[in-house]
């Protein structure tokens, strides 16, 4: 029997310092997933697919499968088989638990299915907060583009921390150098291609049904700075017991610090991501002209862009933020309901 509990907040961060500029936030993924590895249990978590492009989900039972895992990837993910394939695992290993990391949407479906197959008991959820998933479409396109100019992609990261976690660096590796694909994170945070429903996303809230969530422990600067750590930092929060219990398992490799659902807000912990104005344009767009041209109208910043980020930059930096153009909307949200 699981119970749900009053949501609980904790900031944390992995101990291991290689490992926390290796995670997307503050290593969350990692110490969670080493638990069930280090018992023999399994990990159901995405990984880049090189061959197809596409971000699928796998079962992984060590660790250097696990670090494949590792990484934000600005896609929809494709879940395949992946819950048959795990209840199938638990049923060949009786003995064996299994952890479950995926997007809201995901992992709240594989809760339904684990109570439908009667294996609720045997899983454990988390969650990670989403600001929406891209069409899967548009990055295949954007890759095949890619690969036809450039060559065979060996390497894709979202968030490389070498500026900070607040300014993270994305980029693929052919050939063996690095290919900014800045171009289509600003398409990801400019709101014109998340799939329909991420604006209608019922996982856009502190209370959920899985064990625990993790996610980005955005302005922790402001409203815990003696904890901040500019190489990343963790959200967790905590739904069931079974939460509870698993989070105090983990809590020795953490540095962590009990917290609340006001320091840790954020927009995508209170309504889904907004459909942006210019959503109907670029999708004509696109039906028209295709990728390349939308990636040079919609995955380019304009001139008085690049100056008043560049602005706000200077501000927030010399106020001691040191903020990105990625967290600017992101950061005045947080301002004026700062100041409301
Ligand atoms: C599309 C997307 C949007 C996000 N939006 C926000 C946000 O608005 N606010 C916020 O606080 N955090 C957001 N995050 C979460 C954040 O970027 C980190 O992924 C999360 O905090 C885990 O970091 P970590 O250091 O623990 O894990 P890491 O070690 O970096 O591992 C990343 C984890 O994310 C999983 N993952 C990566 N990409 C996908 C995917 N496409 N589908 C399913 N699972 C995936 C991996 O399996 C792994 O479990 C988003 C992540 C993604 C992929």
């Amino acid at each position: 029997m699981i119970s749900e509990i009053q949501t609980q907040v904790y900031a944390g961060r992995v101990k291991d310092k290689e490992t926390l500029m290796l995670s997307s936030s503050g290593g969350a993924f990692t110490v969670l997933s080493d638990f069930f590895l280090e018992k023999g249990d399994a990990v159901v978590a995405n990984v880049y697919n090189y061959q197809t492009n596409t971000s699928e989900f796998r079962s992984i039972q060590n660790k250097s499968e696990r670090d494949a895992a590792r990484g934000s990837k600005y896609m929809q993910s494709k879940p395949g088989e992946i819950f048959c394939e795990a209840y199938q695992w638990l049923m060949l290993n009786p003995e064996r638990k299994l952890l479950f990391v995926g997007m809201g949407c995901q992992a709240d479906g594989f809760r339904k299915y684990a109570e439908m197959r009667n294996i609720r008991n045997r899983v454990f959820i988390v969650d990670i907060i989403c600001h929406g998933s891209p069409s899967p479409k548009l990055w295949k396109e954007y890759t095949e583009s890619l690969e036809k100019r450039k060559g065979k992609i060996t390497y894709l990261t979202f968030k490389d921390k070498r500026n900070g976690w607040k300014s993270p660096t994305a980029f693929v590796k052919i050939n063996g150098k690095e290919v900014s694909i800045s171009d289509y994170v600003r398409l990801f945070y400019n709101r014109c291609a998340l799939r329909p429903s991420c604006h209608e996303c019922p996982y856009t809230t502190t209370e959920r049904r899985t064990d625990l969530t993790i996610g980005d422990f955005w302005h922790i600067e402001e409203t815990i700075p003696k904890f901040y750590d500019p190489n990343g930092n963790s959200l967790f929060l905590i739904h069931t017991d079974r939460g509870e219990q698993l989070f105090n398992s983990i809590k020795d490799d953490l540095d962590y610090c009990q917290s609340d659902t006001k320091q840790c807000w954020q927009k995508n912990l209170e309504s889904p991501t907004p459909v942006s104005e210019h959503r109907q344009e670029f999708w004509k767009d696109y039906q028209r002209e295709g990728i390349e041209f939308i990636m040079r109208k919609y995955g380019r910043l304009h001139f008085k862009t690049r100056v008043k980020n560049k602005i706000v930059k200077i501000i927030l930096v010399a106020g001691g933020g040191g903020i990105t153009s990625d967290c600017i909307s992101c950061y005045a949200d947080y301002s004026e309901r700062r100041a409301a």
